[in-house]
């Protein structure tokens, strides 16, 4: 029995291919998942292109929904017809100081889908069962691909930026990620909003969802003077931005005591006063992913509809044009590969 599955090509150019590989067999602690949706991530496009390594043949994606359809016979944590996720964090350890202190994202032997281990980007696709987290009834299963790594992502960071009823969150960056850090500190955390972004058209949707002060970072002299002035100064800023200048302004933004958050990814360096920071008591942290049990509220959220991510599907065929035009960077929105066949090609309709 074989399955279409999206793998690195092996040049590990960025480019991939769907081919036709054999249906894995479950081990002991293992599911199988039948996949229904996968969602396309910036972190594929590293993977494709041999980024973190050369992985010529691995099955692309963590973004993966789908619903079980085999248990191995020791497994208790899963029943056939779960629907469940193949996340980033796909596997830790389970005994490292990391995993049995709640920050099992940190684990140094963890396992990530669709980069160390085989991903969600095919028809069937095996996952550790303790570790594939539920999906809750009444979510969509294309949404719940987007809330598997975008909303974790952005629900773990504005925990992590302590944000409270009533402050004043900065979310820098708008896009996929941002817009679903607007939701989440506006509908979850009842914090006040600012979103910053260089695109009107992101911004104007960050409004929509909920942001209560939107600031296109290329049409104002000083953001961060700005949002000083509006705000008396951000409790939190959360980074999505993968630039430099954005995290420099974060720091800006916040007032004494403020936390910056990084999300974002560019490969820079930011600038930081020690004298600000010592004296303003500023905190800055890294936020990577989110462990099962955020993954687990940040789907309940969106099972309750306070947060619904947007996205658009996309024939499983389609895979090498959505990863060119990633590349291309002429994406908008969240793209979520179909694996259940009912969306059809856009341009032939096949
Ligand atoms: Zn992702
Ligand atoms: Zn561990």
């Amino acid at each position: 029995m074989t399955m279409k599955a999206v793998v690195v090509k092996e040049v590990c150019d960025g480019s991939v291919e769907v081919i036709q590989k054999d249906i894995p067999k479950v081990g002991a602690g293992e599911a199988l998942v039948k996949v229904e949706y996968c969602g396309v991530c910036h972190t594929d496009l590293h993977v494709a292109n041999g980024d973190f390594g050369k992985l010529p043949g691995r099955i692309l994606g963590h973004e993966g929904i789908g619903i079980v359809t085999e248990v191995a016979p020791d497994v208790t944590s899963l029943r056939k017809g779960d629907r469940v996720s193949i996340a980033w964090f796909f596997e830790g350890c389970g005994h490292c100081e990391y995993c049995t202190t709640g920050r099992e994202t940190l684990c140094r032997s963890v396992k990530n889908a669709g980069y160390s281990v085989d991903g969600g980007m095919s028809e069937y696709c095996l996952v550790t069962a303790d570790y594939a987290v539920k999906v809750p009834e009444g979510l969509d299963p294309a949404q719940a691909s987007s809330i598997t790594c975008a909303g974790v992502t952005t629900y773990k960071a504005i925990k992590e930026a302590g944000a409270a009823p009533g402050q004043w969150v900065a979310i820098y960056g708008a896009g996929g990620l941002g817009n679903l850090a607007v939701q989440y500190a506006k509908k979850v955390f009842n914090a006040h909003v600012v979103a910053i972004d260089i695109n009107n058209d992101k911004l104007a949707l960050a409004k929509e969802v909920g942001a209560d002060l939107v600031i296109n970072g290329r049409e104002v002299d000083d953001v961060a003077a700005l949002i000083q002035e509006k705000t008396g100064g951000c409790h939190s800023a959360v980074v999505t931005a993968v630039s430099k200048v954005a995290f420099n302004q974060a720091v800006d933004s916040v007032r004494a005591g403020g936390t910056v958050v990084a999300v974002g990814l560019p490969s820079e360096m930011m600038d930081l006063s020690i004298v600000k920071t010592v004296l303003d008591g500023i905190r800055v942290v890294g936020s990577l992913v989110g462990t099962r049990k955020d993954l687990e509220e940040a789907f309940q959220f969106g099972a309750e509809g306070l947060v619904v991510p947007v996205v658009q599907k996309r024939p499983v065929e389609d895979a090498p044009a959505v990863f060119e035009e990633m590349h291309a960077g002429t994406i908008q929105g969240r793209m979520v590969l179909d694996f259940t066949g009912e969306t059809t090609c856009s341009c032939c309709h096949h």
